[in-house]
């Protein structure tokens, strides 16, 4: 229905009146329904679509939402120990420095390291290795009070953040608590058919107008300074560190080129019989000649050639200089040995044997004129590969001495394990042994031990007559010490080889 009316004086303008479709027009109309039907259905498929997709929008939108918040965790968590990691701890500290100089109190920081954790890796693979530092989490998880903080740093590193704002505890008897929690034995029954038990060291720093970088750093100075004090303790961190850390480096990028500069060098001690008058052998012992600093005791940078991996290249250089050394003293008609110091981390690696062969045939010494040395506290830290590469040595031909026996305290149990020819007494009991009951009493077991076991002893440092008689009473078959020579240059042992005379002299006068 449709009107349409002019309007205006000239008929210019046009309305056009349309009327809705009454029913029974549409009827009047062809097709009218179908088409009311279609329109109807339309518009509810439309619906249909909006509503749809409004709904999945918001289901996007919710699985977008889901999706940040678990990319945002993963980010800023440990996948395997679901801790916060690093970047959360440092954000977390920032935010409790702030609080804490708004409080003037300090917050501290504990930073902590399995002692020995990489044996629990190298030795009984990843999967329990993974479920060892799992339960490590847990553990330190369940000592920190809600407003702390745990997070795992890397590998087996962990860090305690105390808000000492609201701690009623100093920070050491935390580190004390954990220490003694983390000592208990870990049931890896599932990974390894038993429990294992491992200590943990901690360094302690404590802050208020520093970084948080700056306070991980300080922790972990004191960490260094507590593994190096003899692990499974804490240290806390002192002012004086930082020169010790800073001299430490400086020590350590210097002896990266002591190697390829000639500063490193090796001096020899003789180790005699002690009941004949034989002169056995030498003792290689390495000495580094600093440019600037003068002579540096290896005590002092053997453990940094250590951390730092260099003591690798450097034990391969003293293997080959000392066969070399030996080698050719025995060309010039001497029947003499040469003992080699081996660290545990040379010992780690299987690659030790093929260098021992290398240095072997490279100078053409016999195997049996060789002994490895390898401290008793090495072969400790994990008995089983060091007895399965100490018979690979054995199957070499060369000798296995212990060194420093009697300070890693090992049970006899072990030492039977070891394919060792020689066990050599620690000079800390040699030094008591003409004055102290106890330490008298504990070289005659070590030396009657060592009988019992078809083991040669040699008793270490020793530097005055009585001591030396004292462990020949005592039936001790071979020594070196200060009394019967100090650790000479090649120079020094050619010219006691030479002179014969010179020799037993220097003998006679050792009260032998
Ligand atoms: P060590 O293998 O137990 O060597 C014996 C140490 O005792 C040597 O110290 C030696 O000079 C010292 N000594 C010998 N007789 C006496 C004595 O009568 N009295 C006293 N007070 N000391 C005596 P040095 O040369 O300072 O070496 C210290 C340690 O450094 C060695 O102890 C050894 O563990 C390590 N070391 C030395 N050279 C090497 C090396 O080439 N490789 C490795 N891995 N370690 C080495
Ligand atoms: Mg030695
Ligand atoms: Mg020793």
């Amino acid at each position: 229905m449709v009107q349409r009316t002019a309007i205006g004086g000239d008929g210019r303008w046009i309305v056009t009146v349309r009327g809705g479709v009454a029913a029974a027009e549409l009827a009047a109309v062809p097709g009218g329904w179908a088409v009311f039907g279609g329109g109807l259905v339309v518009t509810a498929l439309l619906a249909a679509l909006i509503l749809t997709l409004s709904r999945s929008r918001e289901r996007a939108l919710e699985m977008v939402t889901q999706k940040t918040c678990q990319l945002r965790h993963q980010a800023l968590h440990d996948p395997l120990t679901g801790l916060p990691n690093r970047v959360l701890a440092i954000d977390r500290a920032e935010q409790m420095l702030a609080r804490a100089r708004r409080a003037q109190v300090p917050i501290a920081v504990l930073y902590i390291d399995i002692d020995g954790f990489k044996h629990v890796n190298d030795t009984f693979g990843h999967a329990a290795g993974d479920s060892f530092l799992r339960s490590v989490a847990e553990r330190i998880r369940r000592l920190v009070r809600e407003g702390d903080t745990a997070a795992r740093l890397a590998g087996d590193e962990f860090l305690v953040l105390l808000d000492t704002v609201t701690l009623d505890v100093a920070p050491e008897l935390v580190a004390e608590r954990l220490l003694e929690l983390l000592r208990e034995p870990y049931d890896l029954t599932a990974e390894i058919g038993r429990e294992l038990a491992l200590s943990a060291s901690i360094g302690i720093a404590c802050g208020l107008d520093t970084s948080a970088e700056q306070l991980l750093a300080d922790a972990d100075i004191a960490l260094y300074a507590a593994k190096e004090a003899g692990r499974d303790r804490f240290v806390a961190f002192e002012s004086g560190m930082q020169t010790a850390a800073q001299d430490r480096i400086a020590l350590e990028m210097d002896l990266a080129d002591a190697l390829a500069d000639d500063e490193l060098s090796l001096v020899y001690q003789p180790t005699f019989d002690l009941l004949g008058e034989r002169l056995r052998g030498f003792e290689a012992l390495l000495r580094w000649s600093h440019p600037l600093r003068g002579p540096i005791p290896p005590d002092e940078f053997i453990p940094i050639a250590e951390r730092s991996g260099l003591v690798r290249p450097i034990g391969r250089w003293v293997l080959r200089t000392a066969c070399r050394q030996a080698a050719q003293w025995r060309a010039q008609g001497h029947e003499l040995s040469v003992a080699v110091n081996v660290s545990g981390r040379q010992l780690d690696h299987d690659d030790l044997v093929r260098e021992v062969r290398a240095a072997l045939s490279e100078s053409g010494l016999e195997a049996r004129s060789l002994t490895i040395e390898i401290t008793e506290t090495s072969l400790m830290r994990d008995p089983a590969a060091s007895a399965r590469r100490l018979q690979a040595l054995k199957q070499l031909g060369v000798k296995v001495a212990i060194d420093d026996f009697g300070t890693g305290y090992s049970s006899l149990a072990y030492l039977r394990q070891f394919p060792v020819d020689t066990i050599k007494v620690d000079r800390a009991f040699v030094s008591g042994i003409a004055t102290s009951l106890e330490s008298a009493a504990l070289v005659r077991t070590l030396i009657e031990l060592g009988r019992t076991l078809g083991l040669e002893t040699l008793a270490e440092g020793i530097e005055d007559p009585d001591q030396l008689a004292a462990l020949q009473r005592a039936g001790c078959d071979s020594g070196q010490g200060f009394l019967l020579g100090r650790p000479m240059a090649p120079e020094g042992v050619a010219e006691l080889l030479n002179d014969r005379r010179a020799a037993i002299a220097a003998w006679a006068g050792a009260g032998l």
